[in-house]
């Protein structure tokens, strides 16, 4: 704190607006659960140069190009985080200060010009890890209340957010139709006992792929479900699919393309922090393999439904290295909902009535998978039956219990399991 945090990363930015007119004017900004985010689109690329001062609180960014589009002296942002944001020009000297309401740590990046989108600046403006350390606990703790009410937990995670706006077409912006469909979803998942369930963003803000894996797990997710729209450059493209985990990447072009617009720009940091979560490669293989088996099944069920009761085309269960999907021991998926860039498509997504249709459907997919569960309710207690393969680690995931629970409860001696063996779980 105090010095100077400049971190100038230069990312590929390889996003949606491949197939739409996106540009950025103005001085943008965003304020989420943990940080706030300002973005400064350029006209020219520009080194900035970024110094702290105190009394009062604030970052000084110089850079020599004018920021792209109209632009107001001071915007009043007036969030947690951030007071305001004044503008100042002398020459070709360009001057950004952003009033802090205390003393916060920040990092600052650039991303560079790609395709439709400008030069940007990109500040984010950090609460105190204390405070975000609390908002974990609490996901914990509300997850607890869940699973005591035996409750299945579903993790929705609407895509993209804030700065990245995801696909754009037919004048439909991915970030927002999806955020919409998930409340939906939410709503009516809320209003079934059996259900628990959590957004992963409940606004207009951007949370990257790794936050978004952690957020599932601090939740402890029987299921984790991102949605997404489609866009592709063949406008006939149509219907909905979904994807669960590679590690060996996509086979099919189109899953590729995929790739490429869902891992934005945090994939770099996702890959390292994906191989320091690898502390026990047998572990996780197994919670691997579990989170895609399940993933599929979980896949297919959504997919019969949204095709059925809404008349989607069925375009089946794909695999890709999606960073989001890292989710070992989850049984995760990431829905494409529709092409954004076919007409008939983006006409019914654009529809709320067609879209609480689509909520559904995907709710009622959801629903019949995890009541699908072999799970036994016998005098009051759940029975396991054991199948070939199953070990401890991978049951005490399915209901969210602990290992040394199932061994206690059931009085086991080892953790060797038994083809056709009945645990009671706790
Ligand atoms: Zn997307």
């Amino acid at each position: 704190m105090g010095s100077v945090v400049l971190f100038l990363l230069v990312f590929l930015c390889l996003k949606a607006e491949v197939f739409a007119a996106f540009t950025t004017q103005g001085i943008n900004y965003w304020s989420a659960p943990d940080h706030t985010r300002i973005v400064l689109p350029l006209l020219r690329e520009s080194r900035p140069e970024v110094v702290y001062l105190s009394h009062p609180s604030r970052i000084v960014i110089k850079f020599k190009s004018p920021i792209r589009g109209r632009i107001k002296t001071t915007t009043k942002v007036k969030d947690s985080l951030v007071d305001r944001i004044v503008v100042s020009r002398r020459g070709n000297r360009n001057t950004v200060t952003i009033f802090l309401k205390g003393k916060f740590n920040y990092r600052v990046f650039t991303l560079r010009k790609f395709r439709n989108r400008p030069f940007r600046i990109v500040v984010d403006v950090l609460k105190p890890r204390s405070l975000v350390e609390k908002q974990r606990k609490e996901r914990i703790m509300k997850a607890a209340q869940y699973k005591l009410k035996r409750k299945y937990i579903v993790v929705l995670d609407p895509g993209h957010g804030g700065s990245d706006p995801g696909a754009i077409g037919n004048g439909i912006y991915e970030k927002k139709i999806v955020l919409d469909l998930a409340r939906r979803v939410a709503r009516y998942l809320k209003r079934d006992p059996k259900f628990g369930v959590f957004l992963t963003r409940g606004g207009d803000y951007y949370v990257p792929l790794r936050k978004r894996v952690e957020i599932a797990h601090d939740y402890n997710a029987d299921i984790f479900v991102s949605i997404h729209t489609n866009s592709a450059p063949v406008k006939s493209l149509n219907g909905i699919m979904a994807f669960v985990l590679s590690e060996r990447g996509a086979r099919s072009s189109l899953a590729r393309m995929l790739e490429n617009i869902e891992n934005t720009e945090e994939m770099v940091k996702d890959i390292k922090l994906a191989k320091s979560r690898r502390t026990n490669k047998v572990v996780l293989d197994v919670a691997h393999d579990f989170s895609v088996v399940e993933g599929e099944r979980l896949g297919r069920y959504i997919l019969e439904y949204t095709s059925s009761l809404c008349g989607f085309t069925n375009r089946g269960i794909r695999k890709a290295s999606l960073v989001v999907l890292k989710n070992p021991g989850i049984p995760s998926i990431l829905l494409e909902v529709g092409f954004l860039s076919n007409k008939k498509d983006a006409a019914r997504l654009k529809n709320p009535s067609f879209r609480e249709k689509i909520a559904y459907s995907i709710y009622r997919g959801i629903k019949a998978y995890l009541e699908s569960k072999k799970e036994i309710i016998a005098m009051g207690k759940r029975i396991h039956l054991v199948k070939r393969g199953e070990t401890l680690w991978k049951i005490a995931r399915i209901y969210g219990v602990t290992i040394e629970e199932i061994r206690r409860y059931n009085r086991l001696k080892s953790s060797m399991l038994k083809p056709g063996m009945k645990l009671a779980i706790p």
